[in-house]
């Protein structure tokens, strides 16, 4: 496994259509290790391969919402489709290729896709809350959108530095 460079919103690769995924090869898989090991070195949630300045329709999303005491469950979904969606969250979102910024952006809260895996076999995935956030994003990034561009608004400095320090607060 290797680290990969993060592409951040300056460059061009991030803003173009994907292409699907036809060959499940090693090639997949080692591209597939790569991204979970730049994730997790980046302390992210999820990550798609435009990210990593490849135009393949990959993306990785961590499902957080597990039973206490478990680890979190890194999903990899290939060529996936949101297929459901229902109600709504708005609210903070980030990309780890925008460090340091944060913006408003409105959501579904429960979202359904439809993806293969890693040996090319179809499979669902539900997520709530902040999972079906990341499916979304991590989808709009396979169609060369960044959520700069879904954001009602971006956060200020003050209400980024209020927030860290909410976040402290509520650790303690
Ligand atoms: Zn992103």
């Amino acid at each position: 496994m290797a680290l990969r460079n993060i592409l951040t919103k300056e460059q061009p690769g991030l803003y173009k259509v994907c292409r699907p995924v036809k060959d499940f090869n090693s090639r997949l898989h080692q591209l597939l290790d790569d991204m979970a090991e730049t994730l997790e070195q980046a302390n992210g949630v999820g990550l798609a391969a435009p990210q990593v300045g490849v135009l393949r329709r990959a993306v990785l999303v961590l499902e957080t919402n597990v039973p206490e005491g478990e680890p979190d469950q890194l999903l990899e979904l290939i060529n996936p489709e949101i297929i459901e969606s229902s109600g709504e969250q708005f609210g903070p979102e980030g990309c780890l290729s925008v460090p340091g910024e944060y913006g408003l952006v409105r959501r579904p809260m429960n979202v359904k896709v439809r993806a293969q895996d890693r040996y090319g076999n179809w499979f669902e995935a539900e997520g709530t809350g902040l999972t079906a956030r990341c499916f979304c994003h991590e989808i709009d990034h396979l169609d060369g959108v960044v959520f700069t561009s879904k954001c009602e608004r971006m956060l200020t400095e003050e209400e980024l530095t209020g927030s860290e320090r909410e976040e402290e607060e509520g650790e303690e």
